[in-house]
């Protein structure tokens, strides 16, 4: 008989990223969808057509060109792009397209002011009040308003800064600061006649910080159903979100590892008494990182199965001694799996020494199928 294997595959469940997003808009008036980096590996039309037909009426891409695609696929709403229009073509597209871009500089104002149209463009000022990252500071406020009357075909309609520590309750302080800075930026272009919304909060800052939800609020993260507060004293404000990636690959062989046997590359895995291993069809170079060598975990049938040795480019071997009848076509989960016990991306994530966020990022960089649109 004819061996058929199940396939490496990145399942993304819409329904759940559906529910997540309303779950959030029971807590905030008006999250927006934040989908930026291909929605943080989960696929940029399929999710964003999910959360339209959900109500979401506003998205944030990372790019200008996410944006582009978005606007083609139909999306009528609006769109920001958060790293902004970084030249004269993007500027272009921005007018042509309706796409609100992030601006953290004059000279990219002036930019968009010269590739001006007849209607005039919505942008986004991204303000820096504590990541030290992008945008204009307080200080940066007069020569802002200054500069604002002659740039014309572009209109301030938003005012924007993002949170360094909202998921870390311990470092309340940080978060209030930067807070009450972005409340003065706010206040100062109302004052000077810009009629512009707020929005200040991620994920974290809309599940803990109520009075920082402003006009809108942008969460990514919780919308693919990891907790950003896992861990932290506030863990529980981000409870109900269901993890939206299953990532499942086939075992190809079982063997006995007898007592004392090594296996893999580096033989940094030794048996301490009879074992029997699978081999899995997923290594490095599915993004299966290899920090996760004699770390991560797989369920196999229900059961939980540690990494034993290095994980290979294509292949990694996990400890089956105590699943019963495992046989190659199986399929083991790396992530997610039954629902009675998944592989969680806050454990996967700590196990491989990194955030969910990456792991969805570097996960869903394979090909994803979608279900329950
Ligand atoms: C990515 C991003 C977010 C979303 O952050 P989460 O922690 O994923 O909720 C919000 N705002 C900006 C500017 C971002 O770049």
């Amino acid at each position: 008989m004819p061996i058929s294997y199940n396939k490496f595959s990145v399942q993304v469940h819409l329904d759940r990223i559906r529910d997540n997003y309303l779950l959030l808009r029971g807590k905030a008036a008006n999250p927006i969808g934040v989908i930026k980096s291909d929605a943080y590996g989960h696929g940029l039309i399929p999710v964003a057509r999910t959360l339209a037909a959900a109500g979401a009426d506003t998205m944030a891409v990372g790019t200008v060109g996410e944006a582009i695609r978005l606007r083609k696929s139909g999306f009528d709403g609006r769109i920001i792009a958060l790293l902004g229009a970084l030249d004269k073509d993007e500027a272009c597209s921005c007018h042509i397209g309706n796409i609100t871009p992030f601006v953290f500089s004059l000279e990219h104002l002036q930019l968009l002011s010269d590739a001006a149209g007849d209607a005039p463009l919505p942008v986004a000022l991204k303000f820096d009040t504590g990541m030290a990252r992008l945008g204009f500071t307080e200080d940066d406020i007069p020569a802002l308003l200054q500069a604002l009357p002659a740039l014309r075909g572009i209109r301030p309609a938003l005012v924007a800064s993002h949170l360094a520590v909202s998921d870390a309750p311990d470092q309340e302080d940080f978060t209030r600061e930067q807070h009450d800075r972005f409340l003065r930026i706010v206040h100062a272009l109302r004052d000077a006649g810009h009629p512009v919304q707020a929005t200040i909060a991620n994920s974290a800052g809309l599940l803990a910080y109520p009075e920082m939800h402003h006009d809108l609020q942008r969460p990514g993260i919780a919308l693919y159903g990891a907790n950003p507060l896992h861990g932290t004293a506030h863990q529980a404000m981000g409870s109900g979100l269901l993890a939206a990636m299953d990532v499942s690959t086939p075992v190809l062989q079982v063997h006995d590892l007898p007592k004392g046997r090594s296996i893999s590359y580096g033989r940094t895995f030794v048996a301490q008494h009879d074992m029997r291993v699978a081999i899995v069809a997923a290594g490095y170079a599915d993004a299966y990182s290899r920090g996760l060598s004699n770390k991560g975990v797989v369920v196999i049938n229900e059961h939980r199965a540690p990494v034993v040795g290095r994980v290979c480019m294509q292949m990694t071997a996990v400890d089956v001694t105590n699943i019963p009848a495992v046989s190659s076509g199986d399929a083991a989960w790396l992530l997610g799996g039954p629902a009675a016990d998944p592989v969680t991306p806050e454990e996967l994530a700590a196990a491989w020494g990194t955030i969910t966020y990456e792991v969805f990022c570097l996960l869903g960089l394979s090909p994803k199928s979608h279900t329950g649109a």
